[in-house]
């Protein structure tokens, strides 16, 4: 067996922290290779120090200066130090932070000055653990424009890998052509581990965070929500857009491609068997449904015209309005001689005459109405296309809530229900949905 494990910031945010990652390494031998984040926060009014990074460099050239930018840095050297003194390591970072000094002033950019925070927490990584230290800048490769190379970096990686037997490889960071440092987005150690995952054929990519795995509804909702067992990519996209993240979006997709399978687990709670996230699975979930999520702040426009089913190109010409002004568009349901378009109403806002005169111009539409305040709710599972009668239950459970639907969509491959209601109502129908699949076990 062989296991890529990534661990998140809050994972590594102190030498006790550390310490249980260090123990939930060594309890199994197939965890070989090891991906670290950048130390996290050790309580919630702390500070990340890949933020403590961001502020520390725009000094160079911002108001703060020369000198702000050693005292942040004094700061960003005592948190590794405290990790480094409570896990009694002979380590020194003296050099390494003497050679960032220079590279900042230097105005080496930003992407290097955040990726020093996981490079500098896998160096203690790897001298904790006594494993091989790679460095990302090596192993992960991106193109001169700044896209993610995947299969130059699946090339270099691979053949690294196999000279290893345990590694340590720093999350968030690769480098350009030149050499010039580049990360990924924010969260992006998620990818790292994927990638890492991929390279080496790993019978699984362990993501080790603060949760014990994806949660059926969101907590803040509902009250003690159950922990998903066993989650499908596709479920996972589904929910994900609507807002449940845990894992960075672009993490499913280097594994995906080989089929192997992500679990989300718990440093606090090791004995606790997360979620498995998989391409495809013979286990039925728990309940009919895997997960309910959404968000709110949506807009709908809806646009008439009679005879509109027969004008051939009339949907290709409405949705031309939105790309003109750069508009993606979430939901599309429609009618003989109805369509409507769900939006972001925050980037809808500023445009929306601007879309709507177009839409006239183009489709000649007989009207348009605009709705704002929208919440939208997905209702996601592979279990649903078995069973009857779920959409039917969703739609008395709203009912019996009080809930005004103001739109469904289903697609035609049964994993997902789209409901569309008000703002205000947005709460009590993501209950209703729990309750009636979840508490009352259907
Ligand atoms: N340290 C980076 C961040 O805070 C990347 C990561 O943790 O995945 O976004």
């Amino acid at each position: 067996m062989n296991k890529v494990v990534k661990f998140g910031g809050s994972s590594l945010a102190s030498a006790e922290q550390f310490k249980k990652v260090g123990k939930i390494i060594t309890d199994d031998k197939d965890r070989h290779f090891v991906v670290p984040s950048a130390p996290g926060k050790r309580f919630s009014k702390d500070k990340k120090v890949t933020d403590m990074l961001y502020a520390c460099y725009a000094n160079v050239s911002g108001k703060g200066g020369v000198e702000k930018m050693d005292a942040d840095l004094a700061d960003i050297k005592a948190r590794y130090q405290e990790i480094i003194d409570g896990l009694a390591l002979k380590l020194s970072l003296d050099d390494e932070f003497k050679t960032i000094r220079e590279n900042f002033i230097k105005k080496a950019g930003r992407d290097y000055a955040a990726s020093r925070g996981e490079y500098l927490n896998g160096i203690i990584m790897a001298d904790y653990l006594g494993y091989e230290f790679i460095d990302a800048a090596e192993v992960i490769k991106f193109t001169a424009n700044g896209d993610f190379d995947s299969e130059l970096t699946n090339k270099v990686l691979s053949e690294k890998l196999k000279t290893c037997v345990n590694a340590v490889i720093p999350g968030f960071y690769g480098s350009l052509p030149d050499g010039t440092i580049k990360t990924f987005s924010r969260g992006g150690s998620d990818i790292t581990g994927s990638i890492v995952a991929r390279a080496c054929k790993a019978d699984v990519y362990e993501n080790w965070t603060d949760v014990s795995g994806f949660l059926i509804a969101d907590p803040r909702i509902i009250e003690n929500p159950e922990v998903i067992e066993t989650i499908t990519y596709r479920e996972l996209r589904e929910l994900s857009y609507m807002g449940a993240g845990v894992l960075h979006e672009d993490a499913i997709f280097p594994v995906r491609r080989e089929g192997i399978p992500i679990n989300i687990r718990n440093t606090n709670s090791p004995q606790d068997g997360g979620t498995w996230i998989v391409e495809s699975t013979c286990q039925k979930s728990k309940y009919t449904i895997t997960g309910v999520a959404g968000r709110k702040g949506f807009c709908s426009i809806n646009i008439e015209k009679d005879m509109m089913n027969s004008e051939v190109g009339f949907g290709r010409k409405v949705l031309q309005a939105f790309e003109d002004s750069g508009i993606s568009f979430e939901h599309m349901p429609s009618g003989i001689d109805t369509m409507t378009v769900f939006v972001h109403q925050d980037e809808f806002m500023d445009k929306e005459q601007q879309v709507v005169s177009a839409i006239h111009r183009l489709a000649d539409p007989d009207t348009i109405e605009i709705e704002a305040d929208l919440a939208l709710i997905a209702v996601v599972g592979r279990g649903m296309k078995s069973t009857r009668g779920t959409a039917g239950r969703i739609f008395s459970a709203l009912a019996h809530a009080d809930v005004n639907v103001k739109m469904i969509d289903q697609g035609s491959s049964e994993l997902n229900i789209i409901i569309g209601v008000d703002n205000a109502d947005f709460e009590a129908a993501i209950k209703a949905i729990y309750d009636i699949f979840v508490v009352a076990r259907l």
